[in-house]
């Protein structure tokens, strides 16, 4: 995190501010904010693993913010510098982002302290299995009670791990899969959750232009056809949202900041072909198909309309906000704009699609994933021939009584019935155009107040919390 201001807030700090923002425009029962704003718990294990002939000692967190829903979700994040207060800030951003979407979960997220990069898979393995373990015992992994994910520096393989040590532990658990998303589709996975976050960040962005007065706040107009694009971090979420957007949206990337430095090209970088690039090298340098920037953070300040950081917390900040071209921003990772520079770029005229909801494809697939897994089968099994065959016996009659054949393309399209991708990408698109029009509405409606869609969102998911927690009698 580069935010070098002594008067930055930390990451926790700044969601508790924005979060009051919002929470002092509601009138919620007394007690209520203060309920819904703290986590509930966190665990902190120290667990010992011996490894290249000593033993090491790592650190390892799961918070659960909020339990007004069970299970509880929220992802395991691998880096050095996860720390207690970064995982509350996580956990209740989880919290407020299931609300918002309507995935029925409470707020959690795990973390440990290590860097990946320095360990050999089958080292890494030991110590995930370990990790796992310790909150498995504790019921911190559980199908019905705590849901991790993938986050930065874990996937789906270290998800495999989770999964089978929990099943080792719970042998006749029917819903072992359960505990864990972001699995292998060998081991329960589902199809699309790879890319969900990033194609949940592109369906976000499709929505927004589908209101041309947001477009007009944000100093935009038309489409995404054309728009040019920085992203920070071209990890699983800025890789994904990068490469849907550019090949399928004809949006022009025209900077990517990594780890090491940046490549900018006006005329626009192939995504592919430079993910494929870092995969070879393990380096953005080198890359022929744009010009090397040693400086990675320079991109954020590239002139352009939508800026996507995707990398971390805190790489908008007081030092560098004023400095933010970008009339759009799109928090594709969580945390990326610290409260202080929140404020810089609101007077700035800046429109930014919150992290809540912005990267909460992640969570909707996650749930489709749970729901498969708890259900034994998967989705479209049973329909799919079903409405094939129903399809082909209506365009039969569509041709028979108009004695015309039916257009060979439209045909195809129309016979096919959906896979379980499909159907998967269709419930996110829904998820993230229903949860952006509800923001929308009362950020229009509240604009007066000085309502911009964070606090909207904000303001949509407490009050949804606040009703699950009265229903519950608190
Ligand atoms: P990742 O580890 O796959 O990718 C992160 C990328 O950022 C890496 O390529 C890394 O090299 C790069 N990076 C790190 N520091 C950087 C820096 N200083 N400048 C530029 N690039 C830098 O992680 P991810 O899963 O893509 O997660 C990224 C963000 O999205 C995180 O904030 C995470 O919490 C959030 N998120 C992820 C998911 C998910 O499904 N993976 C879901 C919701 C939110």
């Amino acid at each position: 995190m580069s935010a070098a201001n002594a008067q930055e807030p930390s990451f926790r700090d700044s969601v508790d501010i924005m979060f009051n923002r919002a929470a002092t425009m509601l009138d919620l029962p007394p007690g209520m904010i203060e309920k819904i704003r703290v986590a509930n718990s966190t665990y902190t294990v120290r667990f010992g693993v011996k490894l290249r002939g000593e033993i090491k000692t790592f650190v390892g967190y799961r918070s659960v913010h909020s339990e007004h829903m069970e299970p509880v979700k929220g992802g395991i994040r691998y880096a050095d510098n996860v720390n207690q207060n970064e995982v509350e800030a996580l956990a209740a951003l989880m919290t407020y982002k299931c609300a918002l979407v309507d995935v029925p979960y409470g707020g959690s997220k795990g973390g440990l302290c290590i860097n990946p990069a320095d360990w050999e898979v089958d080292e890494l393995e030991r110590i995930t299995r370990r990790f796992a373990s310790e909150l498995i015992k504790r019921d911190l992994i559980n199908p019905a009670q705590n849901v991790p994910a993938p986050d930065m520096g874990t996937g789906e393989r270290e998800m495999a791990w989770i999964a089978d040590t929990y099943k080792r532990i719970h042998t006749n658990d029917i819903n072992a899969r359960a505990c864990v998303t972001g699995k292998p589709r060998n081991v329960g996975g589902i199809a699309g959750r790879t890319e969900a976050t990033g194609r949940g960040v592109q369906f976000a962005l499709q929505e927004f232009f589908r209101h041309p007065d947001d477009v007009k706040a944000a100093s935009l107009d038309g489409t995404l056809k054309g728009k040019r694009v920085v992203v920070q971090g071209l990890g699983n979420v800025g890789y994904h949202a990068a490469k849907f957007l550019s090949e399928e949206d004809g949006c022009v990337i025209v900077g990517v900041g990594e780890r090491g430095g940046a490549i900018v090209n006006e005329s626009g970088i192939n995504i592919e072909d430079l993910k494929q690039h870092m995969i070879a090298v393990g380096a953005v340098q080198g890359f022929g198909g744009g010009t090397y920037v040693e400086d990675n953070g320079s991109v954020l300040e590239l002139d352009c309309d939508i800026l996507i950081p995707a990398a971390m917390e805190g790489a908008i900040h007081l030092g560098n906000a004023e400095r933010i071209k970008a009339p759009l921003i799109v928090e594709a990772a969580n945390g990326p704009v610290t409260a202080g520079a929140d404020e810089i770029l609101r007077t700035k005229g800046c429109v930014i699609i919150p992290d809540m909801y912005a990267n909460a494809g992640g969570v909707t697939v996650s749930y489709f994933e749970w729901v498969k897994n708890l259900s034994h089968i998967r989705f479209g099994r049973m329909q799919r021939r079903q409405e094939e065959a129903f399809h082909e016996t209506l365009i039969g009659g569509i041709e028979e009584i108009t004695n015309k054949p039916f257009p060979p393309d439209a045909k195809a399209k129309y016979m096919e019935g959906a896979d379980e991708l499909k159907l998967v990408r269709s419930g996110l698109d829904d998820t993230m155009r229903l949860a952006y029009q509800q923001m929308s509405k009362v950020w229009n409606a509240r604009k007066h107040e000085g309502v911009d869609l964070r606090t909207a969102a904000y303001l949509i998911s407490i009050e949804k919390v606040a009703s699950s927690y009265a229903t519950l009698g608190l």
